[in-house]
Formats: structure tokens, sequence, C-alpha cells
């Protein structure tokens, strides 16, 4: 199966180490929600994992060929009009003209933009819609591997929820492997089957949680409680620094749900200075 391995990843800038010891795998079909404090190190492995920083210490083997990535930010070309931003990816791998504008449109439709708004620039759209835009851009590469940067940060509540139907249905049909950083619990709980969480100084990941119902068939109170649950493991709460004093414990009913499978304690360390 089709995977992305990462090693005893380490990276630092200058003299700052900013993570090691990093090791997970994502496979075709998976979604991995990497959490963790600002700081942690998580936008720099996902920049290391697609290839935009080179790797120092450890390895990355990508098995996924053809990958792509949508952050926070929309990122979105000014002087271009919204089919034209979708479109810039397939432009650049040589698709003709009219197959991309068609393939463009048919994906910017299904993700819920209008006809009129496929001619707007970036300025004409709403934040929610130029996340969709985004998110197309993304999508119509067609991409084996998707990696997002809190791609849902700045959307409300209801567009976050369109949002995540829209991403869990294509990667339902194509199979998608997805590794996603978000601050959100709820979000990482409600669309991950793994959750990485992280702590800081140096980054290293602390706790490894496994969802075992499928995304498609969560309901709401099962997010809720299970967020809850999860704001209760002890490694989280001192990975963001929350008090540790005796948690409530979980309902029984929800407890089999969500399984921590490890805890990795790293000592923490700091590359010496000059
Ligand atoms: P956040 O949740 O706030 O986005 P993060 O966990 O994604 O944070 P990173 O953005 O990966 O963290 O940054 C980790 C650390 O690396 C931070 O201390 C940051 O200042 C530092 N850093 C990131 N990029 C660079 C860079 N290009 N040069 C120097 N330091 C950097």
């Amino acid at each position: 199966m089709t995977q992305l391995q990462v090693h005893g990843l380490g990276h630092a800038f200058g003299r700052d180490e900013i993570f090691s010891a990093i090791d997970f795998n994502l496979s075709a079909g998976e979604v991995v929600a990497l959490v963790g404090p600002s700081g942690c190190g998580k936008t720099t492995l996902l920049h290391l994992c697609a290839g935009l920083l080179d790797v120092q210490e450890g390895r990355i083997d990508n098995g996924f060929g053809n990958p792509a990535s949508m952050f926070q930010q929309p990122r979105l070309l000014p002087w271009k009009t919204t089919l034209d931003n979708i479109a810039l990816g397939l432009k650049a791998q040589g698709v003709a003209r009219q197959q991309r504008v068609q393939q463009a449109r048919a994906l910017a439709l299904r993700l819920g933009l209008s006809a009129g708004d496929l001619d707007k620039f970036p300025h004409q759209l709403s934040g929610g819609m130029q996340s969709r835009v985004s998110l197309a851009r993304a999508l119509v590469l067609q991409p084996d591997l998707l990696l997002l940067d809190e791609p849902f940060a700045a959307l409300d509540i209801g567009l976050k929820e369109d949002l995540y139907a829209l991403l869990l249905a294509e990667q339902g049909v194509r199979g998608m492997g997805v590794l996603m950083i978000t601050h959100d619990l709820m979000e990482a709980v409600r669309l991950a089957d793994r959750i990485l969480v992280m702590a800081a100084e140096p980054g290293r990941i602390v706790s490894r949680l496994a969802l075992d119902v499928p995304a498609a068939q969560r309901s709401d109170a099962w997010i809720y409680q299970h967020t809850a649950e999860l704001l209760q493991l002890p490694a989280l709460r001192q990975s963001f620094g929350l008090s540790t004093r005796a948690p409530q414990p979980p309902a029984p009913t929800i407890r089999s749900a969500i399984r921590e499978d490890t805890l990795v304690a790293t000592p923490i360390r700091k590359r010496s200075g000059c």
C-alpha cells in the first residue's frame, strides 16, 4: 500500500532545534491529524513532507506520486479569476485550456461555488469562497496525498462543516492520504483516523491516538464526546500547558472508541548555544 513514512526526522533552524525523533506513517485512504501547541514544528514538519524544505536528520520515504497542499491562507493569485486560479496547476501540467477549464468548472461547482463566482477575482470573494477555491485548486490535480495546514481555521462553523463534508466525500472517492495540521481538536476528532499529539521545545510526538469509527459515520454527539475525552488526556493537557489536575473520567460508553496507542516521552533539550 502507498505510504508516507517518516523516520527519525529532526530539524533545526540555525542553532534552534525545532523537533527531533519524529516517526509516523500515513497510508492511502487515511487521514492523520497533527495537533500541538504553537511553535512545536507542525508547519515545518508538513513542509518537509511536501518537499519544501530539505531533510536534515532522519528520512522521509514518500510513496505518493502526486501530492498537493492547501494552506491556512488561500494564497490565490489576485490577477487571476476563480476559474484560472483553480486551473493553475493543470496549466503547469500542460493540460489544454478547454480541458482544464472544464475540470476546474466541474470541481468548483461541486465544492459549492456558483457559476457567477467563476469569473470573479479573489478580492471579490469572501474568505469562505476563497477557501473553496483553494481546496478546488488542490483537488483538481487529483492528488493522492493532500497536505493541509489549518485550512479551515478562518472559516465560520457552517462553512467548516460544508468543507469537512466535501473533503471527506472527495477523500472517500479517491482514497487520498491526508495529513492535516489543526489547532481545533474537534476538527481533528471529526476528520482524522489517527491523531498525533505533539509537544514543544523541542517538538516531538507525545501521544498517538486511533479513532476506530469511520469519519463518515461520526455523529455530532460522538464528536463532542470524543473531543471532551481527548481534552482529558494527560499528554495532551501537558503539551498545551493546561492544568493537569485530575480530570473527570469520560463516560464508559465512549471510552472504547478512542485509543491511546503510545505515549512517547522525550526529554526536553535545546541545541547548545554558541
Ligand atoms: P503554529 O501552530 O503557531 O503555526 P507550528 O507548530 O506550525 O506553529 P512552525 O511554524 O513549524 O510551528 O515553527 C516552529 C518553530 O520554528 C518556531 O519557533 C518558528 O519560529 C521557527 N521557524 C519556522 N520557520 C522558520 C524559519 N524559516 N527560520 C527560522 N525559524 C523558523
